[in-house]
């Protein structure tokens, strides 16, 4: 077994002994593999190839072995269903061999496929109901490492007809689209070295910590993640003091033992600091290939609720745990580099990189405008609704910001197209673009920063898988477009030049560099055509866009079916969420609110009835009897509101999500405003639940 790691010390020694020590990553393969096995595998994971099947065997023993050392004494193919989170099911090493007696194997086919009961996993209508099973698949090209005592070998996810019914397959899949094209580009600028280009993406994850004694008397933030109800505190986010504050003792020991955490499965933690929320905090790492990067958001995700739990602390990863304070999101940094190191979005020292660069930004754009309806659906969930467009997050608009050097740059070349004035690439130099001074417009939800794209619309709990596998389809296609014209051009200088600056041209309605949140945008956007969907509801329309089903069925994303199951999916898990919130809201008022009003309501009038027999003064508790009684009659009426509408839920599945959204939300809003003025009157010692000056301002 190997040492708990010391939770007070995150000497730079530590980082240096423990980082990816649970990881079977080359170094403990280096070292255990066959060298001849150990090179089978580093090129079929470097060029994207079938592993020969030779490898398994060697491969599952030294697993083994090694997972042994550390203490692991089961397996488990860890996978990332629809359910958005990961998914487990342990074997342990234990066999009984010829002789009756227990002996600990592990075998190439049980490294590289299993089968499992696959029935309670969403699949969309891809599985008939008989048919239970599910595989997974061994994902060689990302490490199995060995947390709690059992060895995760992640894998990918699908039904008996091979349709992916997980997040990872079609990631991998839009991985490979990527690089291709972006090869084929990188050969017209005379690179003939180039043989892999790889997605790179660093997550930054926000998160709330709440006190778990507070938490557990809150069955709304228990059932649903987030408070259904809560009277704002005197003092919230207003003084902007806690923004990179000083980090509490308390909160800084849980943020040291989870830095830990990561570190040991190679998760390279790297800032950590309060945000803008009381008791809100961010954590990013460096960022990683992206098929890594998913893993480990995944982790880190799953790691942050269990850290909390030793330090009697809820980690909330909901996208809007409380209204009126700032909700958590997760930006998604995205870039392409080279097997060489060339990171694809930096802007070049000589004409020709230049040029490259350009091209590579001009794709990006013009996916952007194309596919804006498919990026904003990316980030669609209930949760996210409540956030985005919020003053707190960007606005539901796609927009590119590109800082105001690039798009002087980007001005110019669009000037030359509507004639005034003319510039060339690879002839004349373009200005030099220097790598980050961008003044990071923090409520842009796509902008340059320097070297690579910041999508900040994703929501705090959602899979950055599905964001990625847009993002890498999307530029796969917008470079084949440029590699199609270009590689039959017969004049690539000018033809590039021209291409460049017409997609610039045509496309330049995405790129805004103002204020996402003022008012004038959304009137802007308009004008210019963008969308501006502002719920789950209204994006569930870009699976059946025609022109996204053709990008990702042509690029082999996805078949129809498994598209199309997705959006069910979406939709499904939509109204399921809004439900459980109605359901517990009512719950909450008939088995909670009201009784606890009536009696309090019922002490007031026992004492105005006292006070009346000794002739006192006693307006304040008739006053006050009368507004309790009046608003708990008020929200009974709107709890019988609330039920009828969920008994009256259409059955269509598009009808169904915008009666969530149009019917069941706001009937809920409704009454959340009743109880925080019941709860605004009523004796603190007498409302059941934390107040959310408790739960924000925790010791
Ligand atoms: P900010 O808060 O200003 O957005 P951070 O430093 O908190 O910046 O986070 C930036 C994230 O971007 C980090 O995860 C970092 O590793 C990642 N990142 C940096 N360079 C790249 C790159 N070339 N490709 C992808 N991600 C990157
Ligand atoms: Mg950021």
């Amino acid at each position: 077994m190997y040492n708990t790691p010391n939770a007070n010390s995150d000497s730079g020694t530590e980082i240096f002994e423990s980082f990816g020590c649970d990881v079977f990553n080359e170094a403990p393969m280096k070292k255990i593999l066959d060298p001849h096995i150990f090179c089978l595998w580093q090129e079929s994971v470097k060029h994207r190839k079938s592993l020969p099947p030779s490898i398994a065997e060697p491969m599952a023993e030294a697993m083994k072995h090694w997972a042994l050392s550390r203490g692991a004494t089961h397996y488990s193919h860890w996978f990332q269903p629809l359910t958005g989170i990961t998914a487990e099911k342990h074997e342990s090493f234990l066999d009984i061999g010829a002789d009756g007696k227990p002996m600990l194997s592990f075998s190439g086919t049980a490294l590289i496929r299993s089968e499992s009961d696959a029935s309670s996993f969403p699949n969309g209508g891809l599985r008939a109901t008989f048919e239970a099973r599910g595989y997974t698949a061994w994902d060689p090209s990302a490490y199995a490492f060995v947390k709690d005592g059992c060895l995760y070998i992640p894998t990918c996810f699908f039904s008996p007809s091979g349709a992916a019914l997980d997040k990872k397959t079609p990631l991998l899949r839009s991985i490979e689209e990527v690089s291709r094209e972006a090869v084929r580009v990188l050969r017209l600028f005379g690179d003939k070295e180039t043989t892999q280009v790889t997605p790179f993406v660093g997550a930054e994850q926000e998160y709330f910590l709440v006190d778990k004694a507070d938490y557990l008397r809150r069955p709304d933030l228990l059932l649903t993640g987030r408070t259904l109800f809560g009277a704002l505190p005197p003092k919230g986010q207003e003084l902007d003091d806690h923004y990179y504050g000083v980090i509490r003792p308390r909160i800084l020991r849980y943020m040291r033992e989870l830095d830990s955490a990561l570190w040991r499965l190679g998760i390279p933690a790297k800032t950590r600091h309060n945000e803008v929320a009381p008791c809100q905090h961010e954590l990013a790492p460096i960022y990683s290939t992206v098929n890594a990067a998913c893993d480990h958001n995944q982790l880190m995700m799953e790691l942050m609720k269990k850290t909390a739990e030793k330090h009697g602390l809820v980690c909330l990863l909901h996208e809007k745990p409380f209204a009126g304070i700032n909700g958590s999101g997760k930006h998604n940094n995205w870039s392409l580099a080279t097997d060489g190191g060339t990171n694809l979005f930096t802007p070049g020292k000589s004409p020709m990189e230049n040029g490259r660069f350009l091209l590579f930004l001009a794709a990006f754009i013009k996916g952007a405008d194309e596919y804006q309806d498919y990026l904003r659906c990316t980030a669609a969930s209930a949760g996210n609704d409540l956030r985005l467009g919020g003053n707190e997050a960007p606005p539901a608009i796609v927009s590119v910001f590109l800082g105001q050097e690039l798009s002087a740059v980007v001005q110019t070349l669009i000037d030359g197209i509507e004639g005034n004035c003319s510039m060339t690439i690879g002839i004349d130099p373009l200005p030099a673009v220097p790598g980050d001074t961008t003044d990071r417009n923090r409520t842009s939800p796509l902008a340059f920063t320097g070297n690579k794209f910041e999508f900040r619309m994703l929501g705090a709990s959602q899979s950055i898988s599905d964001v990625n596998i847009a993002l890498n389809t999307i530029m796969a296609h917008e470079l084949k477009w440029f590699a199609d014209r270009l590689e039959s051009s017969g004049d690539f200088i000018s033809d590039l030049h021209r291409l460049i600056a017409q997609t610039f041209f045509e496309h330049r309605r995405i790129l805004f560099s103002g204020n996402g949140y003022d008012d004038h945008w959304k009137i802007e956007a308009t004008r210019r055509g963008l969308s501006n969907h502002q719920c789950t509801a209204d994006c569930l329309q870009t699976y059946v866009d025609p022109a996204v089903v053709s990008l990702l069925t042509g690029h082999g994303i996805f078949s129809p079916e498994e598209f199309r199951a997705r959006r069910e999916i979406h939709r499904e898990n939509y109204g399921k969420i809004i439900r459980i919130e109605a359901l517990t809201m009512i719950s909450i008022i008939r088995s909670q609110i009201l009784p606890a009003v009536g009696r309090y309501c019922g002490r007031i009038c026992s004492q105005l009835r006292e006070k009346q027999a000794l002739s006192l003064p006693c307006q304040w508790e008739e006053r006050l009897s009368a507004r309790l009684s009046a608003l708990s009659d008020k929200l009974d009426g709107e709890c019988i509101q609330l039920e009828q509408l969920l008994s009256e839920v259409p059955e269509h599945p598009k009808a169904k999500a915008f009666y969530y959204r149009l019917k069941v939300l706001p009937a809920m809003e409704v009454a959340r405003g009743t109880i925080d003025h019941l709860e605004a009157i009523t004796e603190k010692s007498s409302w059941p639940f934390p107040a959310y000056s408790d739960l924000l301002f925790f010791a």
